[in-house]
């Protein structure tokens, strides 16, 4: 007995070896990891990009994330569009009734440099009358100027619904919801298309521990244990909802939560032509991978939308342009992986960047 308490403790005290070599203790065996923040040595050239090489659609901005409240604020942003290239901002209100009208009176002014889209109605979902009463508020908020919807969210807990406001489990509004019917076809007739962020980055669905993909700064979004159906079951809503309306236009944001996979998106691609993509979000998914993610922006050229949805700084629109455009190396990045600039080729980054936008958003 004293005999294994005596190896144990030398055990302990032995220094690691790791790779052949001996790691020792030290400070920063106490670091917290919301702290780590390396300072790399690496001397390398830097591009500056602050303006995109084609006139760019962003379809994927918010007026709340934006900090839109007034007109001046719009102006502002105009401004900042026109030094960074942004032709035009496609501005998710994900508002109905007199919060739509007041909020796409913001924007007025600019005709040509915003397209606002409206919310989902999801009020009183079992009231007999609510397919009608949704499709009706889209006709109505279509008048007033609404070219899509979005940005329409299902991270588990229902669509537009979230862990404090959501439903028993099984009475959650899904995407694939016969409710939702009138309302897809509505979209359809109207040759306007939906923004849609269903399920989340996969390692919401993994622990928050040693092996934890993101960092801290995400640990908000962690779903683990949580009551929501796993991320492959909320992607099959998906899917049963794009097969279901072969005649609507649907955009899925954030590379709809698959660009860890792109094979796996590539074949979902493959198999339903109505399903369209909006990269915004995810630089550090591409920005990890930039020889795969070329090859797929260049094999799916016509299905997938520049899009920014992190607010409206000048340096956050020529952080994408780098990415995108350059050949930087070992870019920082906001998860633990820098980035590394994709270098597309120009018919690439006039898709992705603008001729998409055109074919997919409705201009008139
Ligand atoms: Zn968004």
């Amino acid at each position: 007995m004293l005999g294994t308490a005596l190896l144990l403790a030398t055990l302990a005290q032995a220094p690691q070896v790791k790779f052949g070599i001996p790691v020792k203790e030290g400070p920063m065996d106490a670091l917290r990891v919301k702290d780590y923040a390396p300072e790399s040595s690496l001397v390398l050239p830097r591009t500056r990009l602050p303006k995109a090489k084609f006139p760019v659609i962003d379809a994927h901005t918010h007026t709340s994330m934006s900090g839109i409240k007034t007109r001046a604020d719009v102006d502002a942003w105009v401004k900042t569009m026109d030094a960074t290239g942004v032709q035009t901002s496609i501005v998710f209100t994900e508002a109905t009734g007199p919060d739509f009208d007041r909020q796409i009176d913001l924007y007025r002014a600019h005709p040509t440099r915003f397209q606002v889209w409206c919310g989902l109605d999801t009020k009183n979902i079992d009231d007999p009358a609510y397919p009608q009463r949704a499709a009706r508020e889209l006709e109505r908020c279509y008048r007033l100027g609404a070219r899509g919807v979005g940005e329409l969210t299902d991270k588990g807990w229902g669509l537009q619904s979230n862990e404090q406001n959501a439903r028993p489990r099984t009475q959650r509004l899904r995407l694939d919801d016969p409710r939702l019917d009138p309302f897809w076809r509505k979209l359809a007739e109207l040759k306007i298309p939906a923004n849609i962020h269903i399920a989340d980055h996969p390692s919401c669905w993994r622990p928050l521990g040693p092996h934890q993909e993101r960092t801290p700064d995400f640990q908000g979004f962690n779903l683990y244990e949580k009551d929501v159906p796993s991320h492959a079951e909320l992607l099959a809503t998906r899917d049963r909802l794009l097969a279901r309306h072969p005649l609507t236009t649907f955009i899925f944001c954030h590379l709809s939560n698959q660009g860890h996979d792109l094979a796996a998106l590539a074949d979902t691609l493959d198999r339903h032509p109505n399903l369209f993509l909006d990269l915004s979000a995810r630089d550090y998914e591409i920005g990890r991978q930039p020889r795969a993610a070329r090859r797929f922006f260049s094999r799916y050229r016509g299905r997938v939308l520049f899009g920014t949805d992190m607010g409206r700084e000048p340096s956050m629109y020529e952080s994408w342009w780098c990415l995108l455009e350059s050949a930087d190396e070992y870019l920082p990045g906001r998860i633990w992986w820098p980035y590394y600039g994709l270098e597309l080729d120009d018919p690439t980054l006039k898709s992705l960047y603008r001729d998409t936008a055109l074919k997919v958003l409705n201009f008139r």
